[in-house]
């Protein structure tokens, strides 16, 4: 792993508001684990690998409104910084 990415996952690590773990599981109940931009743009409604994503790409904002479940590869073609080590724990 390169010193910038490194440095980059501490940050928003650093930077990340615990969400309400509730919230979280409302939003994980209510996707299904289906990604929103995967069903928006393609239809595809099959079961994902994924995270909880924070829409407006601020991590303290912890709103239910603000969360939305994107799978691995949305999150990794759109919002590549907020890759976090987030992942393994929640699509266990
Ligand atoms: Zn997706």
């Amino acid at each position: 792993m390169c010193a910038t990415l490194e440095s980059d996952i501490i940050w928003d690590m650093a930077a990340r508001k615990q969400v309400n773990p509730l919230v979280e599981a409302r939003v994980l109940i209510q996707s299904a684990r289906r990604c929103c931009l995967c069903f928006h743009l393609n239809h595809d409604f099959s079961e994902k690998e994924g995270q909880i994503g924070h829409l407006d790409h601020d991590p303290a904002n912890g709103d239910e409104d603000n969360l939305a479940f994107l799978c691995l590869l949305t999150i990794v073609c759109t919002i590549p910084e907020r890759v976090s080590t987030r992942t393994t724990k929640l699509t266990k």
